[in-house]
């Protein structure tokens, strides 16, 4: 199963770190499952700056991918600021 430790601070950051060297030079990162994804379709945690592939992503923020998109596009409407 899909079973993932939880990180220390230390470790997180370091995690955190690596994967973002792995953003900037290879275009993908590894998730702390051991998959490695393209950033296309990994998701960055607003809060802790790390990277998830899909499953792990659901499971770190609590809420699947399309309902993760709909709060975002009603949060887009709330605030109309646009460039
Ligand atoms: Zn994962
Ligand atoms: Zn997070």
């Amino acid at each position: 199963m899909n079973q993932v430790k939880e990180f220390t601070e230390e470790q997180h950051a370091e995690h955190v770190e690596r994967q973002t060297k792995e953003a900037r030079c290879l275009g993908c990162i590894t998730c702390r499952c051991g998959d490695e994804v393209g950033l296309v379709v990994a998701y960055r945690c607003l809060y802790c700056d790390a990277w998830f592939c899909e499953p792990c992503a659901e499971d770190h923020f609590g809420m699947t991918v399309d309902e993760y998109h709909k709060q975002d596009e009603s949060k887009g409407e709330d605030d109309e600021q646009k460039y």
